[in-house]
C-alpha cells in the first residue's frame, strides 16, 4: 500500500501554497505562512473557529473543486482543549492565543500522474508541534452515512515512530493518506461529489511548549 505511494514528499508539503480561506481574500502562501498570515491580517472570528476537547466538528469539501497539486484550508480551527470555566471565551478580535492552540486543517491533492492512484493528503499545520495536543480525523460521505477510517497514517520520517495505535494525528508531524478510490467510493451517491472531513481534537493547547 504505502509502496504505491514512496515518491510522495511528505515534507516538501509545506512548501506548496493555498489559498487563504477567508472570504474575498486571494492570498496564497505555504501553510506555516497561512497561520501567521490568519491571526496578523484577519480578525479571528472571520478565519477561525473554536473547538473544545472532544467535541466532533465536520467539514465539507467540493471534491470537483480541489486543484490537484495544490494545497487547501479546510478548516482553521482555535483549539481550547478542555473548557476552562472563566478562562475561555469564544473568538473574539482578541482571541486569546494564552488559551487557543491555533491550527489549519489541510488538504493536499497529489496531481494525476498516468500509472498512478492520486492521493488525497490531510494534515494538521499549528505554530508549535504540540505533543500534547492530537486528533482523530475521518471522512464521511455527503450523507453522513458512511465513515471512512484514517487508518493509513503516516509519519513524518524526521520523527520518531508512533507510539500509540489509534492512528491519530499529531501537529506538524502526521499525514493521512486516502486514495482516490477512497474518495470515489465516498461520493458514489449523490450528483455532488463532496464529503465530509470529521475532527476530534484531545488534549490540552500548551502554546508556549516546546518540544526538546
Ligand atoms: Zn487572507
Amino acid at each position: 500500500m504505502y509502496q504505491r505511494f514512496a515518491n510522495l514528499n511528505l515534507e516538501a508539503l509545506y512548501g506548496i501554497p493555498a489559498m487563504c480561506p477567508v472570504t474575498n481574500c486571494q492570498a496564497q502562501m505555504s501553510p506555516l505562512e497561512m497561520l501567521a498570515h490568519l491571526m496578523m491580517r484577519h480578525s479571528p472570528q472571520d478565519s477561525m473557529i473554536e473547538i473544545a476537547e472532544d467535541v466532533p466538528k465536520q467539514y465539507e469539501v467540493d471534491i470537483d473543486k480541489l486543484t490537484p497539486g495544490r494545497n487547501h484550508s479546510i478548516g482553521v480551527i482555535a483549539y481550547e482543549g478542555a473548557p476552562k470555566p472563566g478562562l475561555s471565551c469564544a473568538v473574539t478580535s482578541d482571541l486569546q492565543i494564552v488559551h487557543h492552540l491555533p491550527i489549519i486543517l489541510m488538504l493536499y491533492v497529489s496531481p494525476p500522474i498516468l500509472n498512478t492512484e492520486q492521493a488525497y493528503i490531510l494534515y494538521l499545520v499549528s505554530a508549535v508541534p504540540s505533543s500534547l495536543v492530537s486528533a482523530n480525523v475521518t471522512l464521511l460521505d455527503g450523507f453522513h452515512a458512511h465513515e471512512k477510517r484514517g487508518w493509513r497514517c503516516l509519519r513524518n520520517s524526521l520523527d520518531s515512530p508512533l507510539m500509540d495505535s489509534q492512528n491519530r494525528l499529531y501537529c506538524n508531524t502526521d499525514y493521512l493518506l486516502y486514495t482516490a478510490t477512497d474518495i470515489r467510493e465516498l461520493c458514489l451517491s449523490g450528483e455532488q461529489r463532496r464529503i465530509f472531513v470529521k475532527i476530534v481534537l484531545h488534549g490540552e493547547p500548551d502554546p508556549f511548549q516546546v518540544d526538546a
